[in-house]
């Protein structure tokens, strides 16, 4: 049994707890359960957004690519004429 004792507000539903664990952030199961089957339904519905649009889904990877190849390069340029 641990000897941590820290007060708390629940990330769920708001309420004032006594944390028994550093990590600890709600303040029962059932709001712990709660929360993440609201995030699990919310990637869910992200993952069947990016389904429904897969060809902007490609056009973003390959944008981001871009950008970051490009900030890549940039520095070298910039260091070697400066
Ligand atoms: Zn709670």
């Amino acid at each position: 049994m641990s000897l941590i004792r820290i007060k708390r507000k629940c990330k769920e539903c708001k309420e004032d707890f006594i944390a028994k664990t550093i990590s600890s952030v709600y303040c029962s199961r059932k709001c712990y359960l709660r929360n993440y089957k609201m995030i699990k339904k919310n990637e869910i519905k992200i993952i069947q957004k990016i389904k429904i649009v897969p060809l902007l889904k490609k056009f973003l990877l390959e944008v981001m690519l871009t950008i970051k190849e490009a900030t890549l390069l940039y520095p070298i340029f910039e260091t070697t004429y400066s």
